[in-house]
């Protein structure tokens, strides 16, 4: 008899974890409150971020701090709140952005990123998405000849050293390639390889009916409602409590919560994030980010989707969409948005370690229980792989690359 597993938590991560493993002959049970792909990994920018080689660091020039703790600009927001529940994660993080330990972090999260857009690519063929997916790239765009040349130098070691691929573009080549742009820039950065997803959440969902057509079954239930039963694990749904061998936590920014529970304190915290769609009657030909103030700008089906940096504060907290005013102000010098869609912005909130590294790995203190979430910035892109990398170490067979840096135990 197949071995049975529940996944707890459809969102990218989840659903490429649930077809990992059922892909590898497990019978699995995924299951959310809602359908796939309907919070964090259905409102992110859709950035299949091969080029995301750096975790993203806590920013330590003094300016920058300044203007965010008097709530200048639009990069970032806080709750006193939200900064005081996360104060010592937040500590941990900035500790860690110093040069040598992001570096470390850097070594392990380019190893994942590696396989970001190869791993995507086969769940893309099989779950028959090529319409949702571009694959021309998106640009960092600068507004000053400093950050540019900055930019481009750090592009170059990029390149030499990782094989990213970038071509620098000067202003008015960026003029030329997208002439939606209604002011000069300094120049850009065109990512060559990363993908944009122009439905994020749509992608879910494809791959979720590709898991459900294969024989998987999806339910509705309440991952708060874990216990163990006998040797496994057992969880509510909406046909009844399921139990299984094995059970993988995949709640993305919700994780926390459900550890928290079963007597885990891992430095996490969450850097929530805003979006809203404009009409925009000349949109972008790719995904644009206005590196030095800190906003998305992404074509989608939808319209034109800006989001914005992080905010800090209590994941049930009512929305305070300060940032997207102050980036909607910014991206109309850019750009014509047109109007915003008649819809409340979005909120979601991105899933962070205070290392920067992605918890992929056995519970320390549970047997049968693994966990997949903390992928931050990063977790669209990194789904597929941190599927399958989460269902090798399930199935105990060889991983595609050293799961160390990432196992539960380092925080335990
Ligand atoms: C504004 C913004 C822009 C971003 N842009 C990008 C980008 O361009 N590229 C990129 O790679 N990443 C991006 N990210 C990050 C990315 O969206 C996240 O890292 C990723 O979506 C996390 O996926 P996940 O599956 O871990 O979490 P989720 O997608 O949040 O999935 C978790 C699932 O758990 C379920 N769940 C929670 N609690 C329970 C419960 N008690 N019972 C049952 N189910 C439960 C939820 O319903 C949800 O479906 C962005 C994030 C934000 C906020």
């Amino acid at each position: 008899m197949a071995s049975s597993i529940l996944v707890l938590g459809a969102g990218m991560v989840g659903t490429c974890t649930a077809l990992h493993l059922q892909q590898r002959g497990f019978d699995v049970v995924l299951v959310d409150r809602r359908v796939p792909g309907q919070e964090t990994s259905l409102g992110n920018a859709g950035l299949i971020q091969r080029e995301a080689v750096e975790p993203y660091a806590f920013p330590r020039e003094a300016g920058f701090l300044l203007n965010a703790a008097l709530g200048r600009g639009a990069e970032v927001h806080w709750h006193a709140r939200g900064l005081w529940q996360m104060a010592g994660s937040l500590w941990a993080y900035y500790k860690n952005s110093h040069h040598q330990p992001h570096a470390r972090a850097a070594e392990g999260y380019s190893r994942l990123i590696a396989h970001a857009t190869d791993e995507h690519d086969l769940l893309i063929a099989a779950a028959g998405a090529q319409d949702l997916v571009a694959r021309e790239g998106f640009r960092f765009v600068y507004r000053t000849a400093e950050a540019f040349d900055k930019a481009a130098q750090r592009a170059d070691r990029l390149r030499t050293r990782l094989g990213v691929r970038s071509q620098a573009e000067n202003t008015a080549r960026l003029a030329q390639a997208e002439p939606a742009l209604r002011v000069p820039l300094a120049g850009a950065l065109h990512w060559l390889d990363s993908w944009a997803v122009n439905d994020p959440g749509a992608l879910v969902q494809r791959y979720a009916e590709l898991f459900v057509a294969r024989g998987g079954r999806l339910l509705t239930g309440d991952a708060a409602s874990l216990q163990p039963q006998g040797a496994g694990w057992s969880v509510q749904t909406t046909e009844g409590r399921v139990a299984a061998q094995q059970a993988v936590l995949a709640l993305g920014p919700w994780a926390d919560g459900l550890i928290r529970t079963l007597g885990y304190r891992f430095p996490l915290f969450i850097k929530r994030g805003y979006h809203q769609h404009y009409t925009s009657p000349a949109p972008l030909r790719q995904p644009v980010l206005d590196v030095e103030r800190g906003y998305v700008l992404a074509p989608m089906q939808r319209g034109l989707r800006l989001t914005t940096g992080a905010e800090f504060a209590p994941i049930d907290a009512p929305p305070t969409p300060v940032q997207l005013a102050k980036a909607e102000a910014l991206a109309r010098e850019l750009v014509d948005l047109g109007k915003p869609l008649p819809e409340p912005p979005w909120l979601g909130a991105r899933p962070c370690t205070a290392d920067m590294l992605p918890v992929m790995g056995p519970a320390p203190r549970h047997r049968g229980l693994w966990f997949n979430f903390g992928h931050a910035h990063q977790g669209f892109t990194l789904g597929p792989v941190a599927g399958r990398l989460l269902a090798e170490m399930v199935s105990a067979e060889n991983t595609l690359l050293d799961p160390a840096p990432y196992r539960p135990a380092r925080f335990a």
